[in-house]
């Protein structure tokens, strides 16, 4: 199946309501022309992410905003995998923070959860879906391989940053700037490949 492409001048959802996610998207797109705008402008509901993959809430959360606004809508959705916990926080890794998004607990969950361990291995993944208002749906998906190193340290970034060293590296995430993180994550590598894919190099 020819994969469809976005120009400029085209709109694109991005349905996601985090203001600091429009503006990581608006300033990648920026150079492409492409009109990006938030699901806060077409105040889209914010659909139950009740898939059991990050693919199927990606999928979700693009192709609600696709029929709801008759435009392509690009999601996304992410989470940090650990090797020893089968691969959870995972879908969860948001939930694991609570209502109050306390990360200082989520992290340490993973770290009770792991016990004794040997297997530190790790990995932030991202899945970007593009939806169109006719059900077609694109995927591509971006990670970032580690190890989980505790006690947590940094300031930077957010969620479990401060526990995950990504690997060929000796810093944690929140220990990088956000062009140093950018270069090497998940949301930066899965970011650039739909740039590849699915945005037409302006002309
Ligand atoms: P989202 O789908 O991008 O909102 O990510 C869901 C959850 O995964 C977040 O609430 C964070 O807990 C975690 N997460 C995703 N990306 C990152 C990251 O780059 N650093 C740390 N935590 C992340």
């Amino acid at each position: 199946m020819t994969k469809p492409q976005i120009k400029r001048g085209d709109q694109l959802v991005l349905a996601s309501h985090n203001q600091g996610k429009l503006a990581e998207f608006q300033a990648l797109f920026a150079a492409s022309g492409v009109d990006i705008k938030s699901a806060a402008a077409f105040d889209l509901p914010e659909p139950d992410e009740d898939a059991d993959s990050f693919e199927g809430n990606a999928r979700i959360k693009a192709l609600a905003a696709a029929q709801a606004t008759g435009l392509p809508a690009l999601a996304d959705d992410s989470g940090f995998c650990v090797t020893s916990l089968n691969g959870q926080p995972g879908i969860h890794s948001a939930r694991w923070g609570g209502v109050r998004q306390d990360f200082a607990h989520a992290m340490q969950r993973v770290h009770d959860e792991m016990g004794e361990a040997t297997d530190k291995r790790a990995a932030f993944v991202t899945v970007l879906c593009l939806a169109w208002p006719d059900g077609r749906a694109y995927f591509v998906e971006g990670r970032c391989d580690g190890q989980v190193a505790w006690p947590p340290k940094g300031e930077n970034g957010h969620g479990y940053d401060p526990i995950f060293i990504p690997n060929g590296e000796t810093r944690r995430f929140a220990e990088m700037t956000d062009a140093e993180k950018n270069a090497i994550s998940h949301r930066g590598r899965a970011l650039r490949q739909f740039m590849d894919i699915y945005v037409a190099p302006d002309a």
